[in-house]
């Protein structure tokens, strides 16, 4: 399910490790997949899911880098293969690749 996250609804990887940091993403500039950001735009991400009701909010980690990426969620199915679901914020953007294909 992991990886069908990165084919079907473009979703980043949401885990890092703490002695690989791979740099693979400009801190200034936003990537594209939807479940990261570096803050660069997070209006065009989550921001308007953060409610503080819910655990969505901003994690420090993410894309495979530890400083600079933030994730969505403390574990999600794209940082953890035994998470037994996709955050809420994979699963917006799974359903809009769903809805862009349907509708
Ligand atoms: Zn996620």
């Amino acid at each position: 399910m992991h990886e069908f996250g990165h084919s079907f609804g473009g979703l980043a990887d949401e885990y890092f490790y703490e002695s690989e940091d791979n740099g693979f993403y400009p801190l200034d500039v936003e990537p594209w997949e939807p479940n990261i950001t570096t803050k660069v735009d997070f209006k065009s991400k989550w921001e308007d899911m953060v409610d503080g009701k819910s655990e969505v909010g901003l994690y420090e980690g993410g894309g495979c880098m530890v400083k600079g990426v933030y994730r969505p969620v403390p574990t999600c199915r794209m940082r953890d293969n035994d998470h037994p679901v996709f955050c809420p914020v994979c699963e917006r953007a799974l359903s809009r690749v769903i809805e862009f294909y349907t509708r």
